[in-house]
């Protein structure tokens, strides 16, 4: 049930169709004294060999409504349970704009605000206006707003500070009717050469680069069998760049604002300096031939392979630049 493909099972399971659905799960866990685990899609985890000891609830809530609130700003709710793609597919087709960028990125719509989602220039958190949720603590539903969220780089409070306490039932977009495309990407302005592209062509310009990267789930393209992005690019102080390419014997580290005197520094290029190539083989893993930094399951792997090579990467990106990366999928049972 991953796009990664390894790990073992889960002790119990269960489907999650609406809010009750939810509370009767976490009471028959509650009784039992078993951990849950909450499931969407399963592209951005990692399970250990061994499985879950626990109850694994998959949240497959469904529905989506299209409200107008004035202006030229749709509000759409959409079920944790829908798929995010075709979402962003029903968006694009009903010319609302707000998340033509996300296209392509696996999972389910309730796993989104999770690590606030983002590609290509955009991201969930411009676009969320709230997120509703079952508190596993208080057993009740509860409604964040964006700023409750506490949105930021690939986190938000579900994959920080309130891990493991909310779970998303649905999600409301506000997008805009009629507006343009994020065309901010270096490959999607190329494309278009200074043209302000459609949302359709945008969506389907982020699908083609996204499948030459295999990042987009392909059963035919083995190097799509993984979890995408394994490690989140470092965000740092700007003035240890040069330190950092010093000690590297680089001339300058790339190098991208990220606010507060901080810079981002691509983790693909790092792996890749470190003398970790794309298309990198150990054993039944390895670096896919097309992304330096997703780790592939080759066929056949276990998910101790993968935490091998997992260490590996971080071991000589450590020892070279001094930068410990970051890991982005979550761990279960380990
Ligand atoms: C090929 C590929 C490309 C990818 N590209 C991108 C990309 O461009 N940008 C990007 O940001 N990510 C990317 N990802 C990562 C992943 O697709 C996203 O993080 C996605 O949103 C995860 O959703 P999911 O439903 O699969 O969550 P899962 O993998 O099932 O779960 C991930 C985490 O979210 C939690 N979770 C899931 N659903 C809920 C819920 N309803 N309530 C509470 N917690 C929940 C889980 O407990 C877990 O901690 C990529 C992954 C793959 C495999």
């Amino acid at each position: 049930m991953t796009t990664l493909g390894v790990g073992g099972a889960a002790e119990y399971f269960f489907r999650a169709a609406d809010e009750t659905d939810i509370a009767k799960a976490f009471e028959w866990a509650r009784e039992r004294i078993l951990p849950v685990f909450v499931l969407g899609g399963g592209s951005n985890i990692v399970v250990s060999d061994a499985g879950f000891r626990g109850l694994v609830v998959q949240v497959v809530l469904r529905g989506l409504e299209f409200k107008e609130v004035g202006g030229d700003v749709v509000r759409v709710r959409a079920g944790a349970g829908e798929d995010w793609d075709e979402f962003v597919g029903e968006c694009v087709e009903r010319g609302l704009a707000g998340v033509e960028c996300l296209s392509g990125i696996p999972g389910l719509v309730g796993g989104t605000p999770v690590q606030n989602v983002g590609a290509y220039g955009q991201e969930v958190s411009e676009t969320i206006s709230r997120v509703r949720c079952f508190d596993r603590k208080g057993f009740r539903s509860v409604e964040f707003s964006n700023d409750d969220c506490g949105f930021a780089y690939r986190m938000s409070i579900f994959n920080t500070t309130e891990q493991d306490r909310y779970v998303v039932t649905s999600v409301e977009f506000d997008m805009k009717r009629g507006g343009n495309p994020r065309v901010g990407y270096k490959d999607l302005k190329e494309r278009f050469a200074g043209r302000v592209p459609t949302l359709a062509e945008t969506r389907v310009a982020v699908l083609d680069i996204r499948r030459q990267k295999s990042m987009v789930i392909d059963p035919a393209d083995p190097n799509s069998r993984s979890a995408g992005s394994f490690f989140k690019n470092p965000i740092i102080p700007a003035d240890n760049i040069a330190e950092i390419s010093n000690r590297a014997g680089i001339d300058m580290v790339p190098a991208f604002p990220a606010g507060d005197g901080r810079v981002k520094v691509p983790a693909a290029w790092l792996i890749e300096k470190a003398g970790l190539e794309k298309g990198y083989k150990l054993g039944r893993v390895g670096i896919s031939a097309n992304h330096s930094l997703a780790i592939v399951n080759l066929g056949g792997a276990t998910s101790m392979e993968i935490m091998r090579l997992k260490d590996q990467i971080q071991t000589a990106v450590e020892s070279k630049f001094g930068i410990r990366l970051q890991p982005e999928p979550i761990f279960v049972g380990f």
